[in-house]
């Protein structure tokens, strides 16, 4: 069996643990979210693909769910002396290694692709890791308010624990990006392709920016897996994220969002099990199979159970026939399936205010909650640093006058 998983990073490491367990004869494709990548202290930083192959390779700290076991400081402890900025994004000695390697070899004239197989073979991750393109893209985030400054995605997760709403959140450099040798035959030749536990924006979204592989995706039998349950991401500021592209936090909608032209299926958590009813009385949505099952992923044995529920899951085939059925799925752009909290908070008056073309929106208005920005169950960001300081990236500034300039080469999530 052939299984390629679009993937973040610490939810998607975990889920990929269990799926390992789950599928022991399968063969793994994981393609990873390059977005996140920075360029710190002249050293190109990849934080999912390094959880990835940590968490597979068995060097990850478990606690943390990110960076290396064992893990000393004495660079950061140095670099600080030096008053070297920035000082909020956490790197270890161990893990300053690996970016020193990756740099090296980037500096040589190797695509990130090759140089991630480089570091795969001490980690031995037990899948194959290709990031999802060797040409940069990174994440950026519009701030709301006045001036719109723009900062590097990991400064408003780090730094700003997205704390300050997001206007927009856009891949910057997607719109060129090709995606990496081997992606999209690695997504055709898959049995089934599985979105695991990711942030649908920022990991999932980002990966699903860079042209052609949503539609090679689409073409395949997809399961994901909800990364929100009972209204909440499960660690991290998920909810952050999809407020900025409009979309409730809650199983339903980030299902709606992804659509019936690009999944087939949806796990969600049992306390989210009126999404299967939810989504099979919308019309809209009735093409995405709905299974409620417990989605928290605490240990292996539980992470495997979700893993082999996804490889197992007999939603119906063929996205051809769905998009035919289903226009509203065939939309570019995110779908906009709740009121976006910065601007209005009270789901009813929001209703009122849909626009009558939105025939799709209106139904799913119907079960959508309000989200409840309070109900974040763990907020700690990977590295958590405080200090008002900006990333410097070696490739795209992160400098809000050049927004307007960057424009056409940005994909908006
Ligand atoms: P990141 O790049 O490190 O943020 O990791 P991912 O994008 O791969 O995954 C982040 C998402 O994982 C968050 O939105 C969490 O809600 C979700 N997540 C973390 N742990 C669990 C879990 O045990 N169960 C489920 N269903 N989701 C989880
Ligand atoms: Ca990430």
């Amino acid at each position: 069996m052939r299984i390629t998983v679009l993937a973040g990073g610490v939810g998607a490491a975990r889920y990929l643990r269990g799926l390992k367990r789950a599928a022991p004869e399968a063969e793994i494709t994981v393609v990873g979210n390059t977005g996140d990548d920075i360029t710190l202290f002249g050293l190109r930083v990849c934080p999912d693909l390094d959880t990835v192959m940590y968490t597979l390779g068995g060097g990850i700290n478990e606690d943390q769910g990110w960076g290396r076991h064992g893990e000393t400081f004495s660079i950061r402890a140095e670099l600080a002396a030096y008053g070297a900025s920035p000082d909020w994004f956490t790197l270890g000695d161990r893990d300053f290694a690996t970016h020193i390697l990756r740099s090296q070899l980037l500096a040589q004239g190797q695509p990130l692709s090759a140089v991630t197989e480089v570091l795969c073979r001490r980690w031995q991750p037990g899948v194959r890791l290709l990031p999802m393109s060797d040409d940069p893209v990174e994440t950026h985030v519009t701030l709301d308010g006045p001036g719109e400054r723009e900062v590097h995605f990991q400064e408003w997760w780090v730094r700003m624990h997205a704390a300050t709403p997001a206007a927009r959140i856009t891949a910057s450099g997607a719109d060129q990006a090709r995606p990496a040798p081997g992606v999209l035959e690695a997504i055709s030749d898959a049995d089934v392709v599985l979105f695991p536990p990711s942030n649908p924006v920022v990991s999932i979204g980002t990966i699903l920016a860079v042209p052609g592989i949503r539609a090679a995706v689409a073409a395949k039998k997809v399961i994901g897996v909800s990364p929100i349950i009972g209204g909440a991401p499960v660690r991290g500021m998920a909810d952050a994220c999809l407020t900025a592209i409009g979309v409730e936090t809650s199983a339903a909608a980030v299902a709606a969002h992804y659509g019936p032209g690009l999944i087939d299926g949806w796990l969600v958590d049992d306390q989210d099990k009126a999404t299967v009813d939810i989504l099979g009385d919308d019309p809209a949505l009735a093409g995405i199979a709905v299974r409620a099952l417990p989605l928290l992923m605490r240990d292996l044995p539980a992470t495997t159970a979700i893993a082999r529920a996804a490889r197992d899951e007999r939603a119906p085939d063929g996205h051809g026939r769905d998009h035919r059925q289903h226009p509203g799925a065939q939309r570019k752009g995110p779908v906009r399936v709740g009121p976006n909290q910065n601007q209005r908070r009270d789901p009813d008056e929001a209703f009122a205010r849909e626009q009558p073309d939105q025939h799709c929106q209106l139904q799913q208005r119907k079960y959508l909650r309000p989200q409840r920005p309070d109900a974040r169950r763990d907020r700690e960001p990977d590295g958590q640093q405080h200090e008002a300081r900006h990333p410097r990236t070696d490739h795209e500034p992160v400098d809000g006058r050049r927004g307007t300039q960057d424009h056409r080469r940005r994909a908006q999530l």
